[in-house]
């Protein structure tokens, strides 16, 4: 995929950004989708808020808003996860498509896996 000046990308959800979408998160500095036009249609990937102490508006997009647990221990990639729960990492990856197991993609489109939510998995499946 190659950027140019005409076909802007999400930071979030990889998409290109139409001009009226167009907003930069304020902690990470990339640009997302926040729709800034009532009367046209699209699907935010952050937001914007007025801060009451400047009285300037603060962006974030998704990404800074929802930042991927610290607790690294507990969070597993694709593979690490095929392996708590026993099956195959293309499995995994299905399951987590139709929604049988919790996950989060990450902005890069990196699906992580909470070990906890694993092992409820496994120990639910017959
Ligand atoms: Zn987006
Ligand atoms: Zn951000």
């Amino acid at each position: 995929m190659t950027q140019t000046a005409e076909t802007k990308a999400c930071n979030v959800c990889g998409l290109t950004v139409a001009i009226h979408m167009e907003a930069w998160c304020n902690t990470c500095g990339l640009l997302y989708h926040l729709n800034q036009r009532a009367d046209l249609p699209g699907d935010d990937c952050g937001q914007v808020w007025i801060n009451e102490e400047h009285l300037g508006l603060e962006f974030a997009c998704d990404t800074c808003l929802n930042p991927v647990p610290a607790g690294l221990d507990d969070v597993l990639d694709t593979g690490e996860a095929a392996q708590v729960a026993g099956i195959a990492e293309s499995a995994l990856i299905e399951l987590a498509a139709i929604g049988r197991v919790k996950h989060r993609r990450t902005g890069s489109g990196t699906l992580l896996f909470r070990r906890g939510d694993i092992l409820d998995f496994s120990q639910g499946r017959r």
